[in-house]
């Protein structure tokens, strides 16, 4: 049987980012994803934090410096701020430095860094199941391998095959394509549009993507008629190339790993709760599950070390993260109660939301 010291399922941002470390790291390293074309179709409002924004949210700068390094090749556009719009229409603005990139393009030049770090890359090629350290192909024979990163999104295959079931609350999400030249700002709009969510408009270079995210959807409702709602509301115009997928918004998990299987980003529940982002948790943690997956083929480092290395720095923001959400969905549901509560944190807090912290006006970063 073709064996390989590190076998990673999905060729996402998570999934590139281990396969690219763990190559680095000295490991035969190969990677696969079920997708024809990587990051197509796109299933994302495509925002990305700045690096030093990201500093501010994981106190971790060396592992931030080492993994997040957006290729210049697919940012569409810098954004200097965020605005949280109210149902009421009223809008808090502050600063937030970021990028909208092409996760067509991103996905794509993420999964050439790991082939230049030497990862081999084999797609489409979709796995069916994990058997022990055997992993199985819905075409061809299966592969060996000494560890395998799951880094193959919400619906994971593998965390399903090997037992690894979080609890999770998944959000409905749609996204589309609007056309105009929008403001140089992240646009939220939160109320009856998008239960216990957001819609949002992120600008591109000549157009937007404009999408929602919900928990619930209300009854008789679909989210693509919820999207033509708000895209009307907001004079977008038709929005269009619309997808729809899922994002598992927390709590994180105890541990990331089952046997010899490290789980990353969306497969192992690590998005941001309070913002819903998920690409930089996704390089965070493939940056240490390569990392760690290589040291252990190496030299025998044990595989708990990921657990120890992702949860030092992104466990605890993420579960406060997911306790202010769940704060926040007490009262969320009801527009004015929404819109009160907007207007009793502001814009600060709702910044601090936004980086993962508590208000300052209900209790401060504790
Ligand atoms: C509509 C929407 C908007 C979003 N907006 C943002 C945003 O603006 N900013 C942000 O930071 N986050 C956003 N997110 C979240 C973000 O997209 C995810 O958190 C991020 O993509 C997670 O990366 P990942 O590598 O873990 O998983 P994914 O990006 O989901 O990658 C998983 C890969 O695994 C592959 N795969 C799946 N199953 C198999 C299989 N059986 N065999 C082989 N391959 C398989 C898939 O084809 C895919 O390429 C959004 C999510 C949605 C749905």
């Amino acid at each position: 049987m073709e064996s390989f010291d590190v076998v990673v399922v999905g060729a996402g941002p998570a999934g590139s980012t281990a396969a690219r470390f763990a190559a680095e790291g000295g490991a035969t390293t190969l990677l696969v994803d079920r997708r024809p074309e990587l990051g197509h179709p796109v299933q994302c409002g495509e925002f990305l934090p700045a690096a030093h924004e990201l500093t501010d949210l994981f106190a971790d700068p060396e592992s931030i410096h080492a993994s997040f390094e957006i290729p210049p090749e697919s940012v569409l556009r810098s954004t200097r701020t965020m605005a949280c719009i109210a149902p009421t229409g009223r809008r808090y603005e502050f600063p937030l430095d970021g990028y909208t990139v092409s996760r067509r393009a991103f996905d794509k030049l993420l999964a050439l860094r790991a082939e230049g770090a030497g990862a081999e890359l084999r797609h489409p090629c979709g796995i069916t199941g994990v058997r022990g350290t055997v992993i199985d192909f819905a075409r061809g024979p299966p592969v060996q391998a000494k560890v395998i990163v799951a880094a193959d999104g919400p619906i994971s295959t593998v965390g399903r095959s090997v037992g690894f079931q979080v609890p999770r609350r998944m959000y409905r999400m749609i996204t589309a394509t609007a056309q105009g030249r929008f403001p140089d700002e992240i646009a939220l709009y939160f109320g009856r549009l998008a239960p216990g969510g957001y819609a949002w408009a992120i600008p591109r270079a000549d157009d937007a993507n404009v999408g929602l995210g919900v928990a619930h959807l209300p009854r008789g409702s679909t989210l693509g008629g919820l999207l033509d709602e708000f895209a009307a509301e907001q004079g977008f115009g038709a929005a269009s190339e619309r997808t729809q997928w899922w994002v598992p918004l927390g709590p994180p998990p105890e541990s990331a790993r089952r046997g010899p299987v490290l789980f990353v980003g969306d497969a192992a529940n690590l998005v941001m709760a309070t913002n819903g982002g998920g690409i930089p948790t996704a390089i965070l943690s493939g940056y240490h599950a390569g990392q760690v997956a290589a040291e252990h083929v190496r030299n025998g480092l044990s595989l708990d070390t990921y657990d120890r290395r992702w949860k030092e720095h992104l466990f605890a923001p993420l579960a406060r993260a997911h306790r202010i959400k769940w704060l926040g969905d007490q009262v969320v549901e009801h527009d004015l109660l929404l819109a009160l509560g907007m207007r009793y944190i502001g814009a600060g807090g709702l910044d601090a939301m936004m980086r993962l912290k508590w208000p300052g006006r209900l209790g401060g970063n504790a």
